[in-house]
C-alpha cells in the first residue's frame, strides 16, 4: 500500500510439494485483491468517491505484485525487473490519474456517499486481513514476516482512512475529508511506484553486468 513497496514472493529453488500449494495461495490472493481493486473502482464512481478509487490502487498494486510472483517463479532477474518495471510505472500512471482527477473534483465535486465509503472500507480491511493470514504461512525468515506486518499495516491504516473519511463526510456533509484522504493516499502510492521503478531500473542494470561478465 501507500508507503510499502509491496515485496515479490518467491519460494527460493524449491519446487518440492511446496510449490503447488504456494501457488494456490497466491491464486487465492490474487482472486481476492482483483476483485476488491474492480469492487473500490466500481464503488468510487458509483458513490463520488476519490478516496474509494486511490485505496482501489493499493488492491491494483498487491495483485500486479502477486500476479508477478505467480508468473515469474524461476525467472531471471532481467525478466524480474523490467515486470516490475513496467508495474512500477502504470502504478504510477494510476495514481497520477487518481491526484489529477482529485483535484478536478474540488472545483466540481460534490459531497461523496458517506455510507458507501465506510461500508466498501471495512470490506477492504476484511480483504486484507484475509490476504495476511493466507499469506503468512509462505514468509520465511524474520525480515519478510516483518515485511508483510508492515505492508499489511499501511493497507489496514489506509483502509481505516477511507472508513474515517466517509464518517466525517456524513458529520460535515463536505467533500473534503474524502478529497484529504485520496490525495495522501495516492500521493504516498505516487511515492512507492517511484521507489518500485528506481529498484528496478537498479536491478536492470545489475543483471545486465553480470551478463556481461558471464560472456
Ligand atoms: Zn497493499
Amino acid at each position: 500500500m501507500p508507503g510499502c513497496v509491496h515485496q515479490e514472493l518467491r519460494e527460493e529453488g524449491q519446487f518440492d510439494g511446496r510449490a503447488p500449494a504456494f501457488k494456490r495461495a497466491l491464486i487465492a490472493v490474487i482472486a481476492i485483491n482483483g476483485a476488491m481493486f474492480l469492487v473500490e473502482v466500481f464503488a468510487g464512481y458509483l458513490a463520488g468517491s476519490q478516496a474509494l478509487k486511490a485505496d482501489a490502487l493499493d488492491f491494483a498494486g498487491d495483485t500486479a505484485t502477486y500476479m508477478l510472483s505467480l508468473a515469474v517463479i524461476g525467472a531471471s532477474l532481467r525478466i524480474r525487473s523490467t515486470a516490475a518495471l513496467f508495474k512500477g510505472a502504470s502504478l504510477g500512471l494510476m495514481a497520477l490519474f487518481v491526484l489529477a482527477t482529485t483535484v478536478v473534483s474540488a472545483f466540481t465535486g460534490a459531497a461523496p456517499e458517506a455510507n458507501v465509503m465506510s461500508g466498501i472500507g471495512l470490506l477492504a480491511l476484511a480483504a486484507n486481513v484475509v490476504s495476511v493470514l493466507i499469506l503468512l504461512r509462505w514468509r520465511d525468515g524474520d525480515a519478510n514476516i516483518r515485511s508483510v506486518w508492515l505492508c499489511s499495516r499501511n493497507d489496514a491504516i489506509g483502509n481505516v482512512a477511507v472508513i474515517g473519511a466517509g464518517a466525517a463526510v456524513w458529520a460535515t456533509g463536505s467533500f473534503w475529508p474524502d478529497l484529504i484522504v485520496a490525495t495522501l493516499l495516492a500521493g504516498l502510492f505516487a511515492k512507492s511506484s517511484i521507489a518500485i521503478v528506481t529498484q528496478a531500473l537498479r536491478e536492470r542494470r545489475g543483471s545486465l553486468n553480470i551478463a556481461k561478465t558471464d560472456s
